[in-house]
C-alpha cells in the first residue's frame, strides 16, 4: 500500500508571482475532496508539487477517485516515501518498493531522477545509474531498457525522497474557486450539466437556477434536476440550487404573445431572472448549455436576442460542440443516464410547431410590451418565492 500521492499540476505551473494563490486553491480543493473519504489525510505543497499523505489503512480506490475529480490535477502518482535522505535508506526504499509493488519482476525498467533539492550530494545521472545497478543486483530478472521501459522507476529527491512508477491522468483544468463564481442555468437536459462541469473545470465556482413549471412539470422533473446538480457537485463542490416557479410567467406570455415567439420570450425572462439571482450570489456571469444551431432557440439570431437582455457576460462552454461530443462528456462525468430520463422540461410544454428561428430584438421588445402591466410584479414574485436547495456532493 502506497503511503502517499504526488500530485502534479500543469497550467498552474505557468503562473508567475501569483502561482502560490493557485496552489493554495488546489490544496484546498484536494482537501475538500478527500474529506469525503476520511479525515486524516495530510495535504501539503512543495515547490512545483503537492503531496497527499495517507493515513494507515486508507481506502486506495476511494482516495484515487476523490483525487481524480479535482480540477487542476494533471497527474497523480502513488508514491512511497524514504525514511530519510541518507543514500542507504534510499536504496533500501527502492528495493522494498519493487518488492511490494512490482509483482512481475520479469520486466524492463529505466530509472528517472528528479532532483528538486539542488544541494543533494549526488547528481541525477549518478543517482539513476547507482539505483539501476542496485536494483539489478537485488532482482536479477529485471532488465534495463532505456528506450521503451515498461517500468518508469522514478526517484524524486526533495526535502524528502519519493519513489513511484505510475502516473495517472487527472482531469486537468484549474482548481474550482480560483476564478470567481458563475450562475448556471440548469435544466434537466443533457447539455447544461455538462456546461456546468466545463466552466467549473476552468476554476469557476457555480451556483444554479432551475425554472420549474408545476403542475406542467412534475416533482420528478425537479428531482431529476436535483440529482443532476448532485452529480455535478462531485466535481464543483456544494451548489445553491435556486428553484424558480415559472408557471405564471409562462402562462402569461402564452396568453398574450404570438405563440411562435414563446420559447424566445421565455428564454429572455429566464435570463433576466437568472441574472437577478446571480448578482445576489456575487456571480460574475451566467452559464448555459447552448450550442449554435442545436435548436430554434439557439440559432445565432436567437442567441443574440436572449443575450440582449443580460448585462452580465453569458458563458456558453458548449457553443461550438456537436451533440455527440456533449453526450460523450456527459457519459464520462456520469450525468447522461439521469439526463435522458423522460420527465418533461418546462420549455417543451408550450413549444410551437414552427417557432421563430430568426427573431429580431425589436420584435421581441414589441411583444414584451404586451406584458408590461404585470410582468415586473410577476418577476418579483418569482424571485421572492423561489426555493433554495443546498446541494452537497455525495
Ligand atoms: P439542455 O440539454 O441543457 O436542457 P436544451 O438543448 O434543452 O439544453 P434549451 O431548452 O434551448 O436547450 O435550453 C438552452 C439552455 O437554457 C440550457 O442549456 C439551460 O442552460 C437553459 N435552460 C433551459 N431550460 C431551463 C430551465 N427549465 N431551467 C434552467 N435553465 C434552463
Ligand atoms: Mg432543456
Amino acid at each position: 500500500m502506497y503511503q502517499a500521492f504526488l500530485i502534479k499540476y500543469a497550467e498552474i505551473g505557468l503562473k508567475g508571482n501569483n502561482r502560490s494563490y493557485f496552489e493554495d486553491c488546489l490544496v484546498k480543493q484536494i482537501r475538500y475532496s478527500l474529506h469525503q473519504v476520511g479525515d486524516s489525510f495530510q495535504v501539503r505543497k512543495e515547490p512545483g508539487r503537492i503531496f497527499v499523505e495517507c493515513p494507515e489503512g486508507y481506502d486506495y480506490d476511494d482516495t484515487v477517485e476523490a483525487i481524480s475529480r479535482v480540477f487542476g490535477v494533471s497527474e497523480y502518482c502513488p508514491v512511497e516515501i524514504c525514511k530519510s535522505t541518507e543514500w542507504n535508506d534510499i536504496l533500501d526504499a527502492c528495493r522494498s518498493f519493487v518488492e511490494r509493488n512490482v509483482p512481475d519482476k520479469n520486466t524492463t525498467f529505466k530509472v528517472f531522477c528528479k532532483r528538486g533539492d539542488k544541494n543533494y550530494p549526488k547528481e541525477s545521472p549518478e543517482i539513476c545509474a547507482d539505483v539501476g545497478e542496485y536494483l539489478i543486483n537485488c532482482f536479477p530478472e529485471l532488465k534495463v531498457d532505456v528506450r521503451e521501459p515498461k517500468l518508469h522507476f522514478t526517484v524524486e529527491v526533495r526535502g524528502r525522497v519519493y519513489i513511484y512508477t505510475n502516473a495517472y491522468p487527472g482531469p486537468g483544468g484549474m482548481p474550482v474557486g480560483c476564478n470567481g463564481k458563475a450562475m448556471l442555468l440548469l435544466s434537466g437536459g443533457i447539455d447544461s450539466p455538462v456546461a456546468g462541469y466545463m466552466i467549473a473545470k476552468r476554476g469557476v465556482y457555480i451556483d444554479a437556477t432551475y425554472f420549474h413549471a408545476p403542475p406542467y412539470t412534475s416533482e420528478r422533473a425537479l428531482q431529476k434536476v436535483i440529482d443532476l446538480a448532485r452529480i455535478v457537485s462531485r466535481y464543483t463542490g456544494p451548489i445553491h440550487l435556486n428553484v424558480v416557479n415559472f408557471t405564471d410567467i409562462q402562462m402569461f406570455i402564452y396568453d398574450r404573445c404570438p405563440h411562435d415567439e414563446l420559447t424566445i420570450l421565455m428564454r429572455r425572462y429566464m435570463m433576466r431572472i437568472a441574472e437577478r439571482i446571480a448578482t445576489q450570489y456575487d456571480c460574475l456571469g451566467l452559464v448555459t448549455g447552448e450550442s449554435i444551431g442545436q435548436v430554434a432557440s439557439q440559432t445565432m439570431q436567437s442567441l443574440n436576442t436572449t443575450n440582449a437582455v443580460c448585462t452580465l457576460p453569458v458563458y456558453r462552454p458548449l457553443i461550438a460542440f456537436d451533440k455527440e461530443d456533449i453526450v460523450a462528456i456527459s457519459k464520462k462525468i456520469g450525468t447522461y443516464e439521469t439526463s435522458i430520463l423522460p420527465y418533461e422540461d418546462c420549455c417543451t410544454i408550450y413549444v410551437a410547431k414552427h417557432p421563430v428561428t430568426k427573431p429580431i430584438i425589436k420584435a421581441m421588445e414589441k411583444s414584451e410590451k404586451l406584458l408590461a402591466d404585470k410582468i415586473d410584479e410577476m418577476i418579483e414574485t418569482a424571485l421572492n418565492t423561489r426555493q433554495v436547495i443546498r446541494i452537497m456532493p455525495e
